[in-house]
């Protein structure tokens, strides 16, 4: 895996000139119909300590939660006007497909073959492919899970990597949600668990599972979180685009990185450059 190669990709998002109105969706469908009262759909993570996370007294919260909640406010949208919506990692294409958010923000990589089915703003962060291991596992590289048994999510790079290139041979034990990979290492069901680094610090972080596991450090991948929208809506892209580039200048970017990533310890790589993805 060749890190750091940057490649411009959509070079007109770089030469930004539109602002945000305040007018909010306007669309046809049902996810947000525009500010004035209305409401608006958005898509997070519902069991990602750190990033997106239902909290038992039924507030959200992390770092996707946050951006999303910046972003919202520059398409006319108060906090109390969202609507979240759990999307999992295989729905995430579907839920946009069929209308049921306006956009996600999910931990959700820029991929071409996602790209083929739903349109991205961002990236917002990049985050890398790790690997979440018991304290005392012996499990330090890629190659040592061949044969060895590994949680990832279904629809996720993650899995994906895995079986193309990282431990093809891994007995890939493949769960709907990070939080039951989670429950599956502590009881000793699988070896590993792998995903990005960012939400593998946030579950080691946790009360609960402290002292219990290590992340390897591997950086296996690049993660380019980016905010998915419907296919061919170009125009919400275009103001989602401009929000983010607003949230990392007026410094709100780096005050949901600190207030998000600062608890589990995440050392995250600098806010990304709009349309500039990291391969
Ligand atoms: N960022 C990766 C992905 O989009 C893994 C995390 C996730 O499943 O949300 O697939």
């Amino acid at each position: 895996m060749q890190l750091r190669k940057v490649t411009a990709v959509a070079a007109t998002a770089l030469v930004l000139s539109v602002t945000a109105t305040a007018c909010g969706g306007g669309g046809k469908d049902s996810s947000g119909s525009g500010s004035g009262g209305g409401k608006i759909k958005i898509g997070i993570k519902f069991d990602q300590p750190g990033l997106g996370l239902k909290q038992p007294n039924g507030t959200y919260a992390g770092f996707d939660v946050d951006v999303a909640t910046y972003v919202a406010g520059k398409l006319g949208y108060k906090p109390g006007q969202i609507e979240w919506v759990e999307t999992k990692s295989a729905d995430r294409e579907n839920a946009l497909a069929r209308g049921d958010v306006k956009f996600i923000a999910a931990t959700y990589s820029i991929t071409d073959e996602r790209k083929q089915k739903v349109d991205f703003a961002g990236p917002y962060l990049l985050a890398h492919q790790d690997l979440l291991v018991k304290k005392d596992s012996t499990i330090s590289k890629g190659t040592d899970l061949n044969g060895k048994k590994l949680c990832s999510v279904t629809g996720s790079t993650s899995a994906q990597n895995v079986q193309k290139t990282i431990a093809p041979k891994a007995d890939l034990r493949k769960y709907s949600g990070y939080s039951e990979c989670i429950a599956g290492l502590q009881s000793g069901a699988v070896d590993a668990l792998t995903t990005d680094d960012s939400i593998l610090a946030g579950f080691a972080a946790q009360d609960r599972y402290k002292g219990q596991f290590k992340l390897a450090g591997l950086k296996l991948s690049n993660e380019n979180y980016g905010i998915g929208v419907k296919k061919g809506d170009s125009a919400t892209v275009t103001k989602i685009n401009s929000a983010l580039t607003s949230m990392v200048s007026d410094g709100a970017w780096q005050k949901a990185v600190t207030k998000n990533f600062g608890p589990a310890d995440y050392k995250n790589e600098p806010a990304p450059k709009i349309g500039v993805i990291v391969k």
